[in-house]
């Protein structure tokens, strides 16, 4: 096992009907930015019970963040804050209003000139104005963690940002809010964590034995309660148990005393940044292909996934490992989700060789958890997923 250290101030208010507690976790002083997309919440309730909460506060609201928040959208945000002298953000959405959320808290103490220099630059944010979710969609684990993905429309780029002071103050976390979330987004929000665990899992094998066993009683909940809750969001407990593995998936816990591979969602970054495809869909599509090249230093790992998860027992190794790879495949199938990139857009040639020359402008010169592959390496990985 790797040193390490591990904290994680983010309280987690969880359970039925819990946004009510919102007015006991922020500040009565506060001077409350209220941050949200594209108006589910004025559909589902979640507004409104928001709202109630809310009565005794000085709130102003900005909505309209998109999926895959747009720095240009945030940067409209971050002129009302200045403006407004808010002192507290409030997100109620999933994981693109609290991403966006968190570039705001990181902007409004930036002591640079450009905020998107926080991204370019990889600035780690220590300093950030506090702020809390109100979570409505269980995908990214955002909720729990201290990391943030933008996008910028206008030079198709999607770069990752973080740091000890990007965790939320709370997060509330109510299952009931899944009843209203379509099945395009259930599908990709196990997708999304179901990946978040194998970018941490899927490593060379390091004797974390716990790490390894709280990864796949993650990955085995995920596959028990996916055929639930894609059949009938409304069963609370279906919802309660995919909720809390999308927060538990990337709240730093399996991250601990092991090496992160995260390459998939790097590449995965790259197809949302030029065709939108779903952030979950873009994993789908690389995943596979990035086993199946990296198969010589995964093995071992692939086998134990498939013995362990998918009960497989028959054959070698070998034979194990590669049936693990299919086994995924076909969880994601069995979610309607498809896993080659043709499946979404006719203009996938040439692909490989934009996504390996941008990673190498980047100086982005070793992926992977052994930091061993190069941009040549990704435009092989990439092109396999056509
Ligand atoms: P999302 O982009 O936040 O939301 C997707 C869609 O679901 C939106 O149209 C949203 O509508 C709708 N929606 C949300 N909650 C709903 C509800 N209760 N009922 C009905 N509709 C609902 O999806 P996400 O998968 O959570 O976030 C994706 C983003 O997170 C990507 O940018 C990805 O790169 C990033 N990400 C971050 C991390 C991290 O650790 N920070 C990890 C993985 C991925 P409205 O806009 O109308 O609300
Ligand atoms: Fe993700």
């Amino acid at each position: 096992m790797l040193n390490f250290e591990f904290k994680n101030p983010t309280k987690i208010i969880f359970g039925k009907d819990q946004i009510g507690k919102l007015a006991d976790e922020i500040p009565a002083n506060a001077k409350i930015l209220l941050l949200y997309g594209g108006g589910s919440i004025k559909k589902n309730g979640v507004y409104e019970q928001v709202q109630n909460a809310l009565k005794n506060f000085e709130v102003l609201e900005f909505g309209g963040i998109p999926a895959n928040p747009e720095y240009e959208v945030l940067m409209e945000a971050l002129k009302v804050i200045k403006a407004e002298n808010i002192t507290f953000l409030l997100a109620v959405g999933g994981g693109s209003v609290i991403d966006g959320t968190k570039f705001l808290a990181a902007a409004a103490r930036y002591k640079g000139e450009d905020p998107w220099d926080i991204l370019k630059n990889a600035v780690r944010t220590t300093d950030a104005m506090p702020f809390g979710t109100v979570l409505t969609l269980p995908a990214t684990g955002s909720e729990m963690n201290s990391s943030s993905v933008i996008t910028r429309k206008s030079t198709q780029e999607k770069l990752g940002m973080g740091g000890t002071g990007l965790f939320p103050v709370f997060s509330i976390l109510d299952p009931q809010v899944v009843q209203s979330v379509p099945q395009r987004q259930l599908a990709n929000g196990i997708t999304d964590a179901f990946m978040h665990v194998l970018e941490q899992y899927m490593t060379y094998p390091i004797g974390a034995a716990l790490q390894d066993r709280f990864a796949e009683s993650i990955l085995q909940t995920l596959v028990e309660v996916a055929p639930k809750i894609m059949a009938n969001p409304a069963d609370y407990e279906a919802a309660a148990n995919f909720m809390w593995c999308c927060t538990m998936a990337l709240n730093g816990l399996i991250q601990k005393g092991v090496p992160g591979d995260w390459a998939v969602h790097q590449m995965g970054h790259e197809l949302t940044a030029q065709y939108g495809i779903d952030h979950a869909r873009t994993l789908a599509i690389i995943a596979p292909s990035h086993y199946r090249y990296n198969f010589e230093s995964k093995r071992e790992k692939l086998a134990q996934y498939g013995k362990r998860v998918w009960g497989i027992n028959e054959g070698d190794t070998d034979a194990i490992a590669k049936a693990a790879i299919y086994k995924t495949e076909e969880f994601f199938h069995s979610l309607g989700i498809d896993t080659k990139l043709s499946d979404y857009t006719p203009d996938y040639n040439g692909t490989a060789q934009k996504i390996s020359e941008r990673f190498a402008e980047r100086g982005w010169r070793g992926l992977g958890e052994h930091k061993r592959l190069s941009p040549d390496d990704v435009e092989k990985i990439v092109a396999m997923s056509y």
